[in-house]
């Protein structure tokens, strides 16, 4: 399985930044993190150590002071004076006298006892009951009194647990209650109550002990909690090692001292420690009254140095991110531009373009493969241009061959010839038009294939010879044979193939109906001729005793006078005679072998001479007859009797052809490249329907016997032939008949 770059998508330049952004935070962010941590960890032990080494010290520090603070308590207590004016007044029996015991007592206590410690506030006096027998300023409450009162009773010197201060504003207070012995049995007779001011004494004994913390190191909060879980805060500047004095009033008044209530579930007692994310602290154990001293810091405060490592990682990890970006520009430069730059190249080769080259500036790998894309486009650019000269000359070649392939189409469809190509199998798969009547049999199967062996023999009869023509194996051949009608001559001949593939066969066939039509012409026109000679002869044998006739019977006519009857049989004789000398002058022009004279001749001059000769019978017809010449000389070269001849006929054929009460006739002339084209129209009855194609065959005629020979059109269209030329029916029909001479022009004309 090949892997895929998840980022194939983005740029290289962009990967590679991201690269160096996801290594640097990762190794700063990771690294920055793990090591932050262990800083935190130690960090976090050597202040809880700290801590604990500190409320140690200030529990010490509070117990002994509180130590010093109860055995002065015990020390007023064993006060003679005291003990006997607690005596007496316990035993007054009259208020003047306890009047006056409380005075003496009262100023005792407060000139000669209260200023021995600065840290005491009060004295008071209680009876063994608890009650309370004087107080130095201030009376306790009768509650307070009993359970003073109740805690010496115990039989020394005991700390009270705080109690609330008694005003608003006022102090939260502690207390030590001494029992008072008499001096003489040492009963207890009452107990003695001082009241401490907690400022004096925390800071004092804070002081004594040189202890406090530097504010440099984070703001610590001493609380001291006594056994029912009250608790006393001490505000941080007391505990500060440059904060007030114990005896300073600002400590006397109370400041930085708060009486919170107990705390749920918080264990307070013994040196321990815990933290959260916010509060580390650790507590001691005070020794003589059982409270316990706890020491709070701040984490925030505390770790910010550590937490300030982590950022400063992360930061440093960002500016070496920024950094490595920066420096990308010199792997963009040397690498991923040169890529780009290939890239680039590549798409313009893509598109067509392959003169694309990169710029190569170094040796090294990039540039190697800059050299050899380079090689590559030139190569490919080399082989296009070859390849588009192979195009062109592919292109002009085939368009050669199409040229060439046209040509022979147009050959072979032009051949009068019918052109077959068979495949080895027989199947036609090229022809002409010509071969329309051999492809018919071709396709209705008269040509099957003879067997091989029969086609092998050499003589075969017509049938089979057709048969043969399409074994591909026997020897070409040729037959000929009837096909609609026709009769074609089929040549068979091998089509050799270069690759050594099965030949085919090219079959071409020849109508050669025309040529035995022509042959069977000949032979008729061979036999006219000998017919035309005897007919000659005949003719001129004739000629003499018509000759003779024809004078006889003018002389008769002459001689016969006024006898009508006679006179009409003379006529009739002479008609016929007349009749008979026509029909031999056309059968000797006809069979006439007299060479003809050539001269220059003038279209527009015989023309005019017809029009004279004929004048009598058009006049006679009532045909009129137009001649139509243009103004230059139009010369043949010809016998001009014969010429005068052929026009002779058509015009005498166009007056035949009109009715009885006449017609006209136009006769124009005019230059056709190399020939002179003379069309002779009528407006008669036209060409019978069935005589079109018979009316050139000499001796056909539709006229009446003694009318015409037949001899008139084939004699015409014989000289034009021997000119040069033809003569062809243009149009016929019931509005008239137009023929059309057409004589070979005289190259050079007169000047
Ligand atoms: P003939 O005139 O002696 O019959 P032709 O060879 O001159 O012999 O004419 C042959 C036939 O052609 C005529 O018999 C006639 O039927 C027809 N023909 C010739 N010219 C015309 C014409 N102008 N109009 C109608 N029929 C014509």
């Amino acid at each position: 399985m090949t892997l895929r770059d998840p980022l194939h998508w983005v740029p290289v330049r962009y990967k590679l930044a991201l690269m160096f952004l996801s290594v640097c935070m990762l190794a700063f962010g990771v690294g920055g993190t793990l090591v932050s941590r262990s800083a935190e960890g130690a960090l976090e032990g050597e202040i809880l150590r700290r801590m604990e080494f500190q409320s140690r010290a200030y529990a010490t520090a509070l117990d002994g002071h509180l130590k010093m603070l109860v055995s002065r308590s015990e020390d007023f207590a064993s006060d003679g004076f005291i003990r006997d004016h607690a005596a007496k007044l316990q035993a007054a029996v009259t208020d003047g006298e306890a009047q006056q015991l409380r005075a003496e007592l009262r100023r005792h206590l407060l000139v000669n006892k209260l200023p021995l410690v600065e840290d005491f506030t009060d004295l008071s006096i209680l009876a063994l009951d608890g009650r309370v027998l004087l107080a130095a300023r201030e009376a306790p409450d009768e509650r307070e009194a009993a359970e003073l009162s109740e805690a010496a009773s115990r039989g020394a010197a005991r700390c009270s647990e705080w109690l609330p201060a008694r005003a608003q504003g006022g102090l939260p207070r502690v207390a030590i209650a001494t029992p008072l012995l008499d001096r003489d049995d040492g009963t207890r007779i009452g107990s003695l109550v001082t009241w401490v001011h907690p400022g004096v004494w925390i800071v004092g004994a804070l002081r004594a002990n040189e202890l406090g913390e530097a504010s440099a190191e984070g703001q610590v909060d001493l609380l001291l909690i006594d056994r029912e879980g009250a608790r006393l805060a001490v505000h941080s500047s007391l505990t500060e090692g440059d904060g007030p004095s114990h005896d300073s009033d600002l400590v006397r008044s109370g400041f930085g001292l708060d009486l919170l209530p107990p705390e749920e579930a918080r264990e307070t007692s013994g040196a321990h420690g815990g933290t959260d994310r916010h509060l580390f602290s650790r507590s001691f154990e005070v020794a003589t009254n059982g409270w316990s001293v706890r020491v709070d810091r701040r984490a925030e405060s505390l770790m910010t140095a550590v937490a300030g490592l982590q950022s400063r990682f992360l930061g440093v990890g960002m500016i070496l991110a920024i950094g490595a970006s920066l420096l990308l520009f010199f792997p963009m430069r040397f690498l991923a531009r040169p890529l780009l730059q290939l890239a680039s190249a590549a798409r313009r080769i893509q598109g067509g373009d392959f003169s694309a080259r990169v710029e190569v500036d170094s040796t090294d790998e990039i540039g190697v493969l800059g050299e050899s894309f380079n090689a590559m486009a030139k190569a490919i650019e080399e082989r296009t241009e070859r390849l588009e000269e192979s195009a062109a000359e592919l292109r002009h070649g085939q368009r050669e061959l199409r040229a060439e392939r046209d040509r022979l189409n147009a050959v072979i469809a032009s051949m009068r010839d019918g052109l077959v190509v068979l495949d080895a199998s027989g199947k036609p798969v090229l022809w002409n038009r010509a071969a329309g009547p051999l492809l018919g049999q071709l396709e209705v199967g008269a040509l099957r294939m003879q067997s091989h062996h029969a086609c092998e023999r050499r003589k075969l009869d017509e049938d089979s010879c057709l048969r043969c023509l399409l074994d591909v194996r026997s020897e070409p051949r040729s037959c000929v044979m009837e096909i609609a009608g026709g009769v074609y001559e089929v040549h068979s001949t091998r089509l050799s193939q270069e690759d050594g593939g099965r030949a085919g066969r090219v079959l071409v066939s020849r109508d050669l109906t025309d040529r035995i039509a022509q042959d069977e012409r000949q032979i008729h026109q061979e036999r006219l001729a000998v017919l035309g000679e005897v007919a000659a002869v005949v003719a001129h044998e004739l000629n003499n005793p018509l000759a003779a006739i024809s004078m006889y019977n003018q002389m008769l006519a002459t001689d016969l006078g006024g006898d009508r009857e006679l006179s009409e049989s003379v006529d009739v004789i002479q008609r016929n005679v007349e009749t008979c000398k026509r029909t031999i002058r056309e059968l000797l022009d006809y069979a006439s072998d007299v060479t003809p004279e050539i001269t220059p001749v003038s279209i527009a001059d015989v023309l005019e001479d017809v029009s004279i000769f004929l004048r009598p019978l058009r006049e006679r017809s009532g045909v009129e007859l137009e001649t139509d010449c243009p103004q230059e000389p139009i010369l043949v070269s010809g016998d001009e009797t014969q010429i005068r001849q052929v026009f002779v006929n058509l015009v005498v054929n166009a007056i035949q052809a009109m009715g009885p009460s006449g017609g006209r006739i136009e006769v124009s002339a005019r230059r056709d490249g190399e020939h002179v084209v003379v069309d002779v129209s009528d407006d008669g009855a036209g060409v019978p329907q069935g005589a079109r194609d018979a009316i050139f065959r000499p001796f056909f005629t539709t006229k009446r016997r003694g009318e015409g020979t037949g001899l008139g059109l084939s004699t015409s269209r014989r000289i034009a032939e021997m000119y040069g030329g033809g003569l062809e029916l243009i149009s016929t029909g019931p509005t008239g008949t137009t023929f059309r001479v057409r004589l070979r022009a005289r190259q050079e004309q007169p000047a």
